[in-house]
């Protein structure tokens, strides 16, 4: 094996595609070909890629200058997607790109699905450039600027240019960046794609803190901060109305286009049930739930009820005033509610008092009040009394007489609603309504009466005066019941 006679000194996030490009190009090498076969001994197709392979074999050229580990950390893209893999993924996919083989690298991350890789391109920064070139004596390929979804450069706010690669090639052209055109990957820097690509940056710097994040289940207290949660499920409508909205603010940028159709991805960030997350997904999602970079750094995570102790031992929290624990405690305690998690204050007793709350819990153990069963029995008595007397209103009431229909009797009970929507519960009410609704005749036979003796008529009037002064149009009685009214006047 040939050992390497020298190899550029890495920038700051230098990717590892550009560390190929600056060797190729010092050593004036003719072709991509030559220069895979003398770093990593053998025709690499990943060295352009986020997640390069044959990093084995160039540490080995390299002497262990630089061992596989490191590599990968400091060159490649993987410590973005490491804290949201399992250690079995993270393994393997360190294997992979040890190896010459990286068959099935994305699709175990994850990447294939997501849709997000058609989006990609190498991308570079303008202000970076010129500063690089000044700085370093050479423009680079900055690490992060690759990262799915990062269109603005953290350090200069500035909109990332795509590269178009001349007449059909790509990366094995071996270019530095701003070589070939390029064109802006968004119209105009938006504020938003800048927080998710910082949020990106520093996960990129920082897998350990992400790390941190994912246990401590940033995402489910940012949730119940919100709101979006009740008893620890998420209120899946309330928070979609909450992002709907501002999904339609998301960057207009092709990955965000991918995400701002719709919001069902949303649950499975949330919820990932052993699938691998996106980073971009995660931090858009901060970004979606209004946190942004500092957000992520001040998170601390609640301690874990049994390593308690441990965890205080390196909690870098400001210290708590001994008055407003007891605060706390007096406002949490006289709290009415009958539920612990419905009294105020829960939550910041849980993350910052908890031993005290264990206490109080386990001494006040809620006790559901069991409902009785409804005594429908009951309820129909009641209701049959109420109809007798509001037949009897209706009757009673002054003035040209009011017919007693169904409709008139439940406007005056309580319990119609239940009358109406389970009859079958009210067999006594229901016999009895139908006893008590007045017939056409009936009523007719009252209005008569009470025009009678309202317009004070006798047997010498007309019977159609009769009728018109009662109101009645089609009569339902006889012509002898309305002289046999009149001549009991
Ligand atoms: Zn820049």
């Amino acid at each position: 094996m040939d050992r390497l006679h020298w190899f550029p000194q890495p920038f700051p996030d230098e990717s590892l595609y550009s560390l190929a490009v600056r060797y190729h190009r010092l050593s004036s090498n003719d072709s991509y070909r030559r220069t895979s076969q003398e770093l990593f001994g053998a025709y690499s197709r990943t060295c352009g890629s986020i997640l390069p392979c044959c990093l084995g074999a160039l540490s080995q050229r390299l002497a262990s200058a630089y061992s596989v580990e490191h590599l990968i950390d400091r060159f490649t893209l993987l410590p973005l997607y490491e804290p949201f893999l399992n250690d079995t993924k993270s393994k393997a996919a360190r294997i992979a790109m040890t190896g010459t083989d990286g068959t099935g690298l994305k699709m175990s991350l994850g990447l294939t699905a997501s849709g997000f890789l058609k989006h990609a391109s190498f991308r570079y920064c303008e202000r970076c450039v010129e500063e690089d070139i000044q700085n370093c004596g050479s423009a680079y390929w900055h690490r992060i600027h690759q990262a799915m979804g990062t269109c603005i450069c953290p350090l200069h706010g500035e909109v990332l240019c795509g590269t178009m690669f001349p007449d059909g090639t790509d990366w094995r052209c071996m270019l530095f960046p701003a070589e070939a055109a390029g064109s802006p990957v968004m119209r105009a820097p938006d504020s938003s794609a800048a927080v998710i690509g910082e949020m990106q940056f520093w996960g990129l710097e920082h897998p350990a803190d992400v790390q941190n994040l994912l246990t401590g289940n940033f995402l489910q207290h940012r949730l119940d901060e919100m709101g979006f949660l009740k008893a620890g499920r998420v209120r899946e409508q309330v928070l979609r109305s909450f992002l709907t909205p501002r999904l339609l603010c998301s960057p207009r940028a092709n990955e965000f286009q991918e995400l701002s159709c719709s919001w069902d991805w949303v649950l499975g960030v949330v919820r990932p049930r052993g699938a691998v997350v996106q980073p971009l997904k995660f931090y858009f999602l901060c970004w979606l739930l209004e946190a942004d970079l500092e957000h992520l750094k001040s998170f601390h995570p609640r301690a874990d009820a049994s390593s308690g102790e441990a965890a205080r031992g390196n909690d870098t929290r400001p210290l708590i005033e001994d008055g407003e624990i007891e605060a706390r405690r007096e406002a949490f305690s006289s709290s009415k509610n009958a539920k612990c998690h419905d009294k105020p204050g829960y939550q910041w007793l849980y993350r910052h008092d908890k031993e005290w709350l264990a206490q109080y819990v386990s001494a006040h153990p809620f006790i559901r009040v069991r409902r009785g069963l409804v005594d429908w029995h009951a309820r129909d008595a009641a209701l049959a009394q109420d109809l007798l007397i509001a037949r009897d209103q209706i009757l009673s009431t002054q003035g040209k007489p009011k017919k007693v229909t169904r409709a008139a009797l439940s406007r005056k009970v309580a319990r119609s609603h239940d009358f109406l929507r389970v009859p079958d519960k009210f067999p006594i009410s229901t016999l009895l309504m139908k006893d008590i609704l007045e017939s056409d005749h009936d009523h007719q036979v009252r209005k008569i009466r009470w025009a009678v003796r309202h317009y004070l008529l006798s047997e010498r009037s007309a019977i159609s005066v009769v009728y018109r002064l009662a109101g009645i149009r089609l009569s339902h009685v006889t012509d002898e019941e309305v002289l046999g009214i009149l001549s009991t006047v």
